[in-house]
């Protein structure tokens, strides 16, 4: 079944309330995404472009942590991961900690289909997006008003501030086929250190796809999604122990990752097209539709 879902980042409700105004603008980035996708799935698409239009559409839109927009390293800088699974090959491209690549969907998308690697960093990374013809702009066009009062809050320890919603992204498909794809894309978190790399594109941890199985996305506190692997935790679940996706979901972020000390969100699709979309946050930014008339936008 035709499913799709997205996810724009997961935390915990900001101490002042989202304003009617603010809740509009995200619902509607979120709607633009998963319509996105949904459209190519619809036309007979292959989920692994699905996830990719859903995801470059959430990179473009300064809201979210991801492309334009990013968190900032504790310099004010922004340093970019992303990762995309194709499930059904089992195929992988990511990158991480790039500066000036304005959709680092893309590049992952062109390490995994044009080069003979899976994860690419850095200055290596940006030399193949050279050498591949993608856009590449100034450190300063990820950065946004709000990122960089955002740090400030964070590096001042303003209580609270290191709650709020990211707003990593991510997209999980079934197409027609039957085929799964997941995307996940980041500006990691606020104040982090120059070269840390966080769980969005590390193959297992932020992001996993196996056609039969499920695909996932993740997010939240990366460093407890590496150390869970909790992608993979959730698919080797369906596939092995027989569990159903959502017990998987569940089982994983409150029985894996909760008792380290993490918390996060996770959005999955199974073989048949079912959707799942679970957190232990206050707050996840999500859509979700598919072919038997779901549609769903919530925060
Ligand atoms: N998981 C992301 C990271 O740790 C952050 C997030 O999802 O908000 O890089």
């Amino acid at each position: 079944m035709l499913a799709i879902a997205v996810h724009g980042g997961a935390g915990a409700a900001p101490r002042a309330p989202l304003s009617p105004a603010q809740q509009t603008l995200y619902r509607e980035g979120l709607a633009a995404a998963l319509d996105a996708g949904y459209a190519v799935l619809e036309r007979g698409g292959a989920s692994l472009d699905a996830v990719m239009a859903a995801v470059v559409q959430l990179e473009d839109n300064p809201l979210f942590n991801a492309g334009r927009g990013a968190a900032l390293t504790r310099e004010g800088a922004a340093e970019l991961d992303a990762c995309i699974m194709d499930g059904a090959r089992q195929r992988a491209g990511a990158v991480a900690a790039v500066r000036h690549v304005q959709h680092p969907i893309e590049l992952a998308r062109r390490v995994m289909e044009k080069s003979r690697h899976v994860l690419l960093v850095g200055a290596g990374a940006e030399e193949f997006a050279l050498e591949e013809g993608l856009a590449l702009v100034p450190n300063e066009y990820f950065r946004t008003a709000e990122r960089v009062q955002q740090l400030q809050h964070s590096l001042q320890g303003t209580p609270g501030s290191e709650l709020v919603p990211q707003g990593t992204v991510g997209a999980v498909a079934c197409d027609a086929r039957g085929h799964l794809a997941a995307a996940t894309s980041t500006g990691g978190m606020t104040a982090k250190r120059h070269g840390r790399v966080g769980d969005s594109p590390l193959v297992g941890a932020g992001t996993f796809a196996r056609d039969g199985a499920c695909a996932v996305s993740a997010t939240g506190h990366g460093e407890l999604f590496i150390r869970s692997v909790a992608a993979y935790h959730v698919c080797v679940s369906v596939e092995c122990r027989g569990l159903s996706l959502a017990a998987a979901v569940h089982e994983t972020l409150r029985e894996r990752i909760l008792p380290l000390g993490g918390q996060g969100g996770i959005i999955a699709v199974d073989a048949s097209g079912a959707l799942v979309l679970d957190f232990t946050t206050g707050m996840m930014f999500r859509g979700a539709r598919d072919a038997a008339g779901r549609y769903e936008i919530a925060l």
